[in-house]
């Protein structure tokens, strides 16, 4: 399959970037890792005039911590946020969700910008970041936002982010002590990518309490969505395993998955259940 033909330019900073897209307008996409766009665009979906390559940016590249958040440039690939030491030693779930992304190709040319912003629906990035309550960074010709997780992902395939913006950060809270995160995911055998997943941040108190919880759910909506009757069962209760359990099994209330070739709707919400259960368990154990 071969894309309609289409010009191509790389841009040098985010500015000339920005310059390309208003130059361009609505004939001009963003190019990233590519392992999106272009096979979007090999099958006819997008059939943009102008690439705009944001490759040779490295001022978009690289995870870094400020304060108390932790920085990750939009450009970066999914291998650097999986090897990234301060992100395993504080961060373990976005670790864990590097971690299960496609294959070695995928992760070594795929960046986390271009996952958040292409939106697909059975992405892994985009729910580890909601439970992770993430914000994401982003500028254009009439200066710069940030753009909370509960507001970015929109619809399938469809952001907060407008025609003319870049995407130049993903900023992450860093998590206090008592805190855990996880990511649990299955994945479909062919594709590997979210059958359903499930993301969690738990705070524990020092009495051994739930403080608090956010748990994200993919593959049961267009996006991923917050599990929040999950999260208000665990608010204040004492995290023991029936707590837990009780809590996993409301995993799916929110939910409006569809049958479809590989599974039905109704194993759907069984399988956010038993992952949501794992990955609180999980975020339980690392809440120290
Ligand atoms: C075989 C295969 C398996 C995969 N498996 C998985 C999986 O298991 N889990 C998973 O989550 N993903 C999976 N992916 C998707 C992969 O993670 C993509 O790389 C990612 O979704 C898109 O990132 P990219 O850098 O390639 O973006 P691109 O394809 O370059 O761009 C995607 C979209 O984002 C826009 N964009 C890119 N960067 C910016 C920016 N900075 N600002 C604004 N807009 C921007 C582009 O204009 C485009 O519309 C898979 C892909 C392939 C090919």
């Amino acid at each position: 399959m071969f894309p309609n033909s289409f010009g191509y330019v790389a841009a040098n900073s985010v500015d000339e970037a920005l310059r390309l897209l208003t130059k361009y307008g609505d004939d001009a996409k963003l190019l990233a890792g590519g392992h999106s766009l272009i096979p979007a665009m090999k099958l006819r979906l997008a059939s943009p005039r102008y690439l705009v390559d944001l490759g040779q940016v490295p001022s978009l590249r690289g995870v870094r911590i400020d304060g108390v958040t932790l920085v990750i440039g939009a450009l970066t690939v999914h291998a650097d946020v999986q090897s990234s030491e301060i992100v395993r030693e504080r961060l373990p779930g976005l670790t864990e969700a590097a971690s299960v992304i496609g294959d070695v190709q995928v992760r070594n040319r795929g960046t986390i910008g271009g996952s958040v912003a292409h939106a697909d629906p059975g992405a892994d990035f985009p729910v580890i970041l909601t439970a992770l309550n993430a914000s994401f960074a982003a500028v254009s010709p009439s200066g710069s936002r940030t753009i909370p997780v509960d507001d970015f992902f929109v619809d399938f395939y469809t952001t907060a982010l407008t025609p003319n913006e870049v995407l130049t950060e993903i900023r992450v809270p860093l998590p206090s002590s008592g805190t855990g995160t996880a990511y649990h995911k299955m994945a479909h055998p062919a594709s590997g990518y979210v059958v359903v997943s499930a993301g969690a941040l738990v705070v524990r108190d020092p009495s051994g309490r739930c403080a608090s919880a956010r748990v994200a759910i993919g593959g049961l909506a267009s996006g991923p969505l917050r599990a929040t009757a999950a999260e208000t069962a665990l608010q204040g209760q004492p995290l023991t395993a029936e707590v837990i359990s009780a809590a996993a099994l409301k995993a799916a209330d929110e939910g409006s998955p569809e049958d479809d070739s590989y599974a039905s709707a109704d194993y759907k919400c069984h399988i956010a259940t038993v992952l949501a259960r794992r990955a609180i368990e999980s975020a339980v154990g690392r809440a120290k």
